[in-house]
């Protein structure tokens, strides 16, 4: 038996989220088992912890979208007992049970060896939201970052704040958007020399371009934000989106920026990246993410705290990164 984040559905429909001991026999199949030591929480987990949002079909869910852990058996080469290794994504924690457990089965080909340089924590510290952050920014980088600051909206939140961190130590200068003024201290320590009120870009604006201002974007909200960066965008620029926080939709959108500046939208997905991407941008992340500013992100929890964590995050009220001890 081990302890897991077990999310149960009652007769009603209704789910319920504790801590409780499971049975290494109902863990899914698959050709590794991990001794999980650490696993974070994302914009997905909040939903997986609640009532799902559409991505969990079966109960008890164990959710935990990522993990870091120890491997405790292998009926695949590529990896042996002791081996050090992190998962994110392929829907592990949606349609199978994730790393809010002290122990996770899965296929190898999901797994990526730990990069050198990185601990267990550190790497949860970092986690999907991460991974993606350093993503987009190779995505940008492959594309051609123009001079002059780069945008980072929802820079607050998980995406956001790795990507402040990067494209700072990598030289860039970054205007951090945000909707919570009091993190200007916090963004201004992970490297942003720029503060953006979330309001001064969030009216959706009827022109067919603004004033060219930003070299580059990482997009965390879409909504009215994405539609109204677009038209700010240099020529021949590129945005890199990411998410959804304000809204699916791209509102006010025109095709101006993309056939009188030529600006690229650039679509990000970390949850099904090839294996030799996820390798690279994970070497990327060990060499350029300052560990000092990965440190200042992080929010210790334990698995009895990830229920309201999961609330907090559907608000859009976590800061940074938060790195959950399982064991
Ligand atoms: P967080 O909740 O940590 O961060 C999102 C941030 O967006 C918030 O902190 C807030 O930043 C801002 N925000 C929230 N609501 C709104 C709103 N209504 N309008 C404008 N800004 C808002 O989430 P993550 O960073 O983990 O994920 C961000 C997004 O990226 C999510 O939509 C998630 O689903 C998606 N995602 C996509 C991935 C992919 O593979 N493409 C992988 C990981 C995440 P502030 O307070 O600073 O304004």
């Amino acid at each position: 038996m081990f302890k897991a984040l077990l999310v149960e559905k009652n007769d009603e429909g209704k789910t319920s989220a504790s801590v409780a001991q499971v049975s290494e026999d109902q863990l899914p199949e698959g050709d590794v088992t991990v001794a999980v030591e650490y696993s974070t929480v994302n914009y997905k987990d909040g939903l997986c912890i609640g009532p799902g949002g559409g991505l969990v079909r079966n109960y008890p869910h164990v959710p935990g979208i990522d993990f870091a852990g120890t491997v405790e058996s292998s009926d695949d080469a590529r990896y042996k007992p002791g081996d050090k290794v992190v998962l994110t994504g392929w829907r592990v924690g949606e349609n199978r049970w994730g790393g809010y457990a002290e122990k996770a089965r899965v296929k190898a080909d999901m797994l990526v060896p730990l990069p050198e340089g990185l601990d267990t924590r550190q790497a949860m510290a970092v986690g999907t939201a991460g991974l993606t952050a350093m993503l987009a920014v190779m995505a940008l980088e492959d594309q051609g970052l123009k001079d002059g600051p780069v945008l980072v909206t929802g820079a607050a939140g998980g995406v956001g704040s790795v990507a402040t961190a990067l494209l700072a130590k990598l030289g860039h200068e970054v205007a951090a958007v945000t909707g919570r003024p009091e993190q200007e201290g916090y963004l201004k320590g992970l490297g942003a020399s720029q503060i953006v009120a979330r309001d001064d870009l969030s009216d959706v604006s009827k022109k067919p371009l603004e004033a060219e201002q930003w070299g580059g974007c990482v997009d965390a909200v879409a909504g009215s934000m994405l539609g109204r960066v677009l038209k700010q965008m240099q020529y021949g620029s590129s945005v890199a989106a990411i998410g959804l926080a304000g809204g699916a939709a791209i509102e006010g959108a025109l095709i101006t920026p993309f056939i009188l500046r030529g600006v690229n939208l650039l679509g990000i997905d970390s949850v099904m990246q090839p294996y030799d991407n996820r390798v690279r941008a994970w070497k990327r992340i060990a060499r350029d993410l300052p560990m000092d500013k990965l440190e200042a992100m992080v929010q210790p929890a334990v698995l009895s705290d990830l229920p309201q964590l999961g609330r907090d995050i559907l608000k859009g009220q976590v800061k940074g990164r938060v790195v959950v001890d399982v064991t």
